[in-house]
């Protein structure tokens, strides 16, 4: 009986360890499984299509029946993974069970809930995936204006794509400058200016406290009593890694599914990489991680074990109106920033008294910097296990 590996999830994670495994295992038997449709789509492009002139339907690189061929396995759509049986290995779905010798769990994860009082009919929209991004650009029509709720990098994306594409935006956040959990205030004041300059109306220190119906659109009443009126809400709050089946299945689980440098959780025949996954400790929800993470399971589930290498991997911020790539420092580092340059062309430092390097950010022109400041860090994760 050949080995029978089985993938969970068919994002970026699920369909680049599949086709990494293809490279190292022409003839193993692969299933993959999606709860949605399985199309194939580069996640990122959600937050700067408008203003590439893209459709949800151009986003779509191949569907399911495409990668099935392409990956020759079974990619079984629409099937919710209810349990994984881990004495039996076996997945338990809807109507029917499925055995697995190897089980790669890429499940993603999912917006938090918006904090706030939703009574606005079905107005308010979370985008993390591509069914979501079509009944929001459905929403959206082909002009109005958006209130965002939340000043991350998802949130500031899409108010800069909105923006740009001739929409009105809000942008509500209860820190004083937006981005505030990646950058530290000069280069959130950098791009507050460029948001604003761009058109949009900033409301720093606030939050939303309730949303409702408002004629064809929404009405919403912010914390410090102003009161704004759009076509229709965006919440972009943050994310949680999907770790319920996880713990379910008895694995160990913290903020993401407890995975070695091997990827292997503390089940030994299951694996889980992207942004469900806690890798020794990092969870990553970015592209580069999962890249990397996917190259090298492929080798180890193919019989040719290989542990991950993390470097660090700077994240660069799509808004086109304040261009930024930064990596910061962990919450519990101590050192100080250092800040140069001038107007949007910045770039900062954070070091510790030894003099070493642990975050960074950088602005405008300054964001050819990158491989110099990414180099001069230690990596997260040495695949020599150093
Ligand atoms: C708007 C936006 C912009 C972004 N921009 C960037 C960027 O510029 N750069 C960057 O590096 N990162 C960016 N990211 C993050 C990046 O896109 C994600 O880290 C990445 O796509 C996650 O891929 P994934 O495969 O782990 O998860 P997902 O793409 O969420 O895939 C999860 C899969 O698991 C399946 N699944 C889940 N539960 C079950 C179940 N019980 N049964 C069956 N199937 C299940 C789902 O159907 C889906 O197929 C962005 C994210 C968003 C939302």
């Amino acid at each position: 009986m050949q080995d029978h590996v089985v993938i969970v999830g068919t994002g970026l994670a699920g369909y680049t360890t599949a086709r990494e495994f293809r490279k190292h295992a022409p003839d193993a038997r692969l299933t993959l499984l999606t709860a949605d449709d399985g199309a194939a789509y580069s996640k990122p492009m959600l937050s700067n299509a408008l203003r590439k002139g893209q459709t949800p339907a151009e986003l779509v690189q191949s569907d399911a029946e495409a990668m099935a061929e392409e990956l020759q396995a079974d990619v079984l759509t629409g099937v919710d993974v209810r349990a994984i049986e881990v004495n039996t290995r076996q997945l338990v779905l809807e109507d029917g069970q499925l055995e697995y010798d190897r089980l790669v769990l890429a499940l993603g994860a999912e917006p938090l809930p918006p904090p706030l009082d939703d009574q606005s009919e079905g107005r308010l929209h979370q985008v993390n995936n591509l069914q979501q991004y079509r009944r929001f650009r459905e929403a959206l029509g082909d002009e109005g204006r958006v209130l965002i709720v939340g000043g991350g990098l998802i949130g500031c994306e899409f108010a800069n794509d909105l923006i740009d594409s001739g929409y009105g935006v809000d942008l509500v956040y209860p820190e004083a400058l937006p981005l505030a959990g990646l950058i530290p205030a000069p280069a959130g004041e950098a791009l507050a200016r460029s948001l604003k300059d761009a058109g949009v109306r900033l409301h720093p220190g606030e939050t939303v406290d309730r949303v409702r119906p408002h004629g064809d659109g929404i009405a919403a009443d912010l914390s410090g009593g102003k009161g704004v009126r759009a076509s229709l809400a965006l919440s972009a709050v943050g994310l949680r890694p999907k770790t319920e089946l996880a713990e379910e299945a008895g694995l160990t689980v913290d903020r993401g599914i407890c995975v070695d440098r091997y990827l292997r959780s503390s089940d030994d025949s299951i694996f889980a990489l992207g942004d469900c996954a806690q890798v020794e400790g990092y969870s990553l929800c970015y592209v580069a991680p999962l890249t990397n993470a996917a190259r090298s399971l492929a080798k180890t589930l193919a019989g040719e074990p290989e542990a991950v290498h993390y470097p660090v991997m700077p994240v660069t911020v799509k808004t086109s109106c304040c261009r930024i790539v930064a990596w910061s420092p962990a919450a519990k580092a101590r050192g100080t920033w250092q800040h140069d340059g001038t107007d949007g062309d910045l770039r900062g430092e954070f070091r510790d008294r030894q003099g070493d390097l642990l975050g960074f950010y950088l602005t405008g022109s300054r964001i050819r910097e990158r491989m110099e400041l990414s180099r001069a860090m230690a990596p997260l994760i040495s695949a020599s296990g150093a």
